[in-house]
């Protein structure tokens, strides 16, 4: 690890302040529970000029119930978000997710607008300056190749949050305020399949909230990752799913993915096993298609084959599961 560069550190109280301090420099970033950027600090990953901290920004660590559904703080803990009994009672997956996040300490300090910008991770990136220099860098910062497609010019390093995928089978939005005013978008239009620039923000922008609609609230739903260390580790790969069944069959299904791609991804075909029941053989079909629309890399030390086997099973399970409640 490398020593802490110089900065400057500034702690604004409200959006607007955090956005104009900012400013859209490329050399700003903002910073919350730090469980991710310090440690990228200190690997001379980022090397910021300015840190804008949101702690004090109170009007992003609340959460919120109204008719329109729930709407949760960027800066609320991830701790608060797993234990939230309106989080636990309507959007299953998301406290779910949000307890798998690393260990209790991590999700101590971590936060929601972190997991959902959390920067993709690849085994040849996040590594210390001495040991990427070693290896000529990559791609994604400072040097010429991607160690994981040597003839490509395209990074593929995975994205890893748990919440995403989780607040996108809720069919979760985001609100962000950046210098040229506030806009909500849907979470999965925040997402890009490029792993050197993998979020779809303007230079300043600051996700602000998310918000969980009315709509999906009660629905059965459930998160599950798979990692080499249960206590501390991002996935290899993590399924989220939610739905509905009627009459014994499936009413409403979806699916999202994590660390399997460099974006966390909605699993396309979902509406054909719509009108079925939950048996062994649509079980497969469903493990089959997820399998397909897996991409992993060899980003991390554990194959990408196991990893796509894994992630299809994973969702298979909470298919199962959800349908039998
Ligand atoms: Fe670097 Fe390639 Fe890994 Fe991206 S996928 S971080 S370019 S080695």
């Amino acid at each position: 690890m490398e020593l802490m560069p110089e900065f400057k550190l500034h702690r604004p109280e409200t959006v607007s302040e955090a956005v104009r301090l900012n400013g859209g420099s490329e050399t700003a970033r903002y910073l919350a529970g730090g469980t991710d950027m310090v440690v990228n600090i200190r690997r001379g990953i980022e090397a910021p000029e300015t840190l804008i901290d949101l702690n004090g920004v109170k009007e992003m660590t609340g959460i919120r119930e109204d008719a329109d559904g729930l709407h949760i703080g960027a800066a609320v803990k991830l701790q608060d978000l797993g234990a939230h009994a309106s989080v636990q009672r309507d959007y299953a997956a998301v406290a779910e997710a949000a307890r798998a996040v690393a260990g209790p300490t991590h999700q101590n300090y971590g936060t929601v607008g972190g997991n959902l910008c959390l920067d993709t991770r690849c085994m040849y990136y996040n590594q210390s300056e001495w040991w990427r220099s070693a290896n000529n860098y990559c791609l994604k910062y400072r040097g010429d190749i991607c160690h994981v497609a040597p003839g490509g010019k395209r990074c593929f390093a995975a994205f890893s949050g748990d919440v995403a995928p989780a607040a996108l089978v809720h069919g979760g939005e985001i609100e962000l305020v950046g210098p040229r005013g506030a806009r909500r978008i849907p979470l999965v239009d925040l997402y890009k399949n490029d792993g050197m620039d993998h979020l779809a923000l303007a230079p300043g922008e600051l996700l602000v909230a998310l918000h969980l609609p009315r709509a999906t609230a009660g629905i059965p739903s459930g998160y599950v990752k798979s990692r080499v260390r249960g206590s501390i580790d991002f996935p290899l790969a993590g399924a989220a799913v939610a739905l509905t069944m009627k009459d014994g069959k499936l009413e409403t299904l979806s699916i999202a993915l994590t660390a399997v791609n460099p974006y966390p991804q909605l699993v396309k075909g979902c509406d054909a096993y719509l009108g079925k029941a939950v048996d062994g053989e649509l079980l497969e079909e469903i493990r089959e298609n997820v399998r397909k629309q897996a991409k992993p890399m060899k980003t991390t030390t554990i194959a990408p084959w196991y990893r796509r086997r894994v992630v299809g099973a994973l969702a298979q399970r909470i298919v199962a599961r959800l349908a039998a409640e």
